[in-house]
This record gives structure tokens, sequence and C-alpha cells, in this order.
């Protein structure tokens, strides 16, 4: 249920993601300083996209992995769902492995569900992998039928990823998704696991059941809303910054744990869904 290194080596508790990054010249700099300060605090595993700034922020990736051991990161990217079937995955794939400078991902992923079925995306995928151009495949804003799909076709189980919107302010996964993920031993990846700086749910950060928290552990809203999820297990958040100080801080979450009171505290601020309800998608 663990994502590894192809070194053999833990991959960190929490990751970096790249979403908005390598889009502006002038900030480039700033941005893989960010990333590079993350990886040397452990944040060993980078997520990417074709799509992020049509491949801005994979060649950003590129450039800042440069002088770190490779087979000591683990590197994911997504194929756009128009772009996952035999016709353009192989190129798709070429293409994100040129621009981050490296000749294999570790983790590929369908980005979200298009008009390309489930089984020849697998098919291509497992090709990819016996080639040696990926390690593993997985997926990306797959609902719990999707996923019982996916599972069903020939290959399925091999999926060993999903990625999806989970934050404190957005719980509704923990209703029928996570059980199923965990049940099968697939890992979630949480993708703006801090709301996007609070953007995607007002007044998360300021919550006073936040900030008591971060008041009596000396920490920042954005470090309890990565230790609420770090106390699921399979879960791995991949906060997204362009800043060293941040990286810094994101990366110190790894040590964090909250009490059982304070889980408690969270969840009645913030209560977990008691019915099924859509996947939350940005
Ligand atoms: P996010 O990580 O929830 O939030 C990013 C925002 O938080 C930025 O504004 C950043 O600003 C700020 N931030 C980061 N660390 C902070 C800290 N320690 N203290 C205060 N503010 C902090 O949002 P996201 O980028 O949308 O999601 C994370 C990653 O998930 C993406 O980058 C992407 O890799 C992935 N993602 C995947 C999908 C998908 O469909 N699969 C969708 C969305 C996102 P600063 O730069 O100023 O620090």
């Amino acid at each position: 249920m663990e994502f590894v290194t192809a070194a053999g080596g833990a991959v960190g508790r929490i990751g970096q993601g790249t979403w908005y990054l390598g889009e502006h010249p002038a900030k480039a700099e700033a941005e893989r300083n960010a990333l590079r300060t993350g990886m040397e605090a452990g944040m060993n595993l980078i997520d990417t996209a074709e799509m992020y700034g049509e491949g801005a922020a994979e060649e950003l990736v590129g450039s800042a992995i440069q002088g770190f051991e490779r087979q000591e990161l683990y590197l994911v990217s997504k194929v756009y769902p128009f772009n996952a079937g035999r016709e353009r995955i192989f190129v798709s794939c070429e293409n994100s492995l040129r621009r981050m400078r490296t000749d294999y991902l570790d983790l590929y992923l369908l980005h979200w569900r298009g008009g390309v079925p489930l089984a020849e995306t697998v098919e291509c995928m497992e090709e990819l992998k016996a080639k040696g151009r990926i390690r593993a495949w997985g997926v990306s804003n797959l609902d719990v039928a999707d996923m019982q799909e996916l599972l069903a076709v020939p290959g399925g189980q091999g999926c060993a990823a999903n990625q999806v919107l989970y934050h404190l302010g957005s719980r509704g996964i923990e209703f029928r998704l996570l059980p199923l993920l965990a049940k099968q031993g697939i890992p979630v990846m949480a993708y703006c696991p801090l709301a996007q700086a609070g953007k995607l749910r007002r007044g998360l950060l300021a919550h006073s059941a936040v900030q008591k928290i971060a008041f009596a552990h000396g920490i920042s809203s954005a470090q309890v809303l990565l230790a609420f999820l770090l106390a699921r297990p399979g879960v791995l958040p991949i906060p997204r910054t362009g800043r060293a100080v941040h990286a810094g801080e994101n990366a110190a979450a790894m040590q964090l744990q909250l009490s059982e009171a304070e889980l408690a505290a969270l969840d009645r601020a913030f209560p977990a869904p008691t019915r099924k309800v859509p996947l939350d998608i940005q």
C-alpha cells in the first residue's frame, strides 16, 4: 500500500504538487528552489501532469531534479484523457519523459476519465510498464462506480493509486471511496490538501478549531491541514508551493501527530459525510 522508489527507499509521507508552477519565467528560480528545498527535506515524491502549463510544470521539475539521485525520487505525471488511448499515449509519455529529463516515471496517472475505454488505457499502461518507461500506473478523479469498473477490466487490479481531491473541508471520499480503496490496498494521493490555501473553502485556515491546534503545536494552519490527512493510513497529501519557506513547513509537517482529542475536535468542526456525495473535483 506504500510507494517505494526505484532504489527501494521510502517515499516521504508528503509529496509536492506542481499545478501552476513553471508558467512564469520570473518565478521559475523561486519555484525550482521551493521544489529543491522540499526534496532535500524528504518530500521526494513530485506530482505533475502534461496538462500543467502545457508541459511547463514538467520542464520545471526536469530542471529542479538536476543533481538529485534519480532513483531516490518518485516522479508522477498524468496523461490527458484524450491522449490515454493506443494512438497517443506512447507519444504523450515520451514527451513527459523528455520534458522531465528522465527515462522513466515512477507512476503515470490517467488524469480523469474521458472517452477512451478504461480497458484500452490499462492495456497501454501495462505496455509502458513492460517497456520500462513507467514503474507503475494509476488513475485520478475516479469515483466509486468508475473505480469498480476499472478493477473489473483485465489488468485493472494493477492500479497503484487514485489521486483525488481531499482536504479537511472536503471529506466526501471518506464515506465510500476511501474504504473501497483501502480494501483493495490502493493508496490515495490527496490533491488540493490545503484547499488551495483556503480558496476552495472560505474560512478553513482561519477556523477556530484549526487555529487552536496550530497554536498548541506552534505550527501553521496549513500544517494542521496536512497533519489531519497524515492521520489517515494510505493517504499521501501533495501540497504545492512556489516558496521555499512553505516547502520547509510542509516537509516539517511529516513529523506531526495530532492527538485523538484534536482529531475529534476537527471532526466536530468539519464532520465526515454520513451519505454518499459526488466526488469533489478541481
Ligand atoms: P494546494 O496544494 O491545496 O494549495 C496550494 C496553495 O497553498 C498555494 O497558493 C500555495 O501558495 C499555498 N501553500 C502551500 N504551502 C503552504 C504553506 N505551508 N502555508 C501557507 N500556504 C501554503 O492546491 P493545488 O496546487 O491545487 O493542489 C496540490 C497539487 O495536487 C497540485 O499542485 C497538483 O500537483 C495536484 N492536483 C491534481 C489534480 C488532479 O485532477 N489530479 C487537481 C488539482 C491538483 P504559495 O505558493 O504562496 O506557498
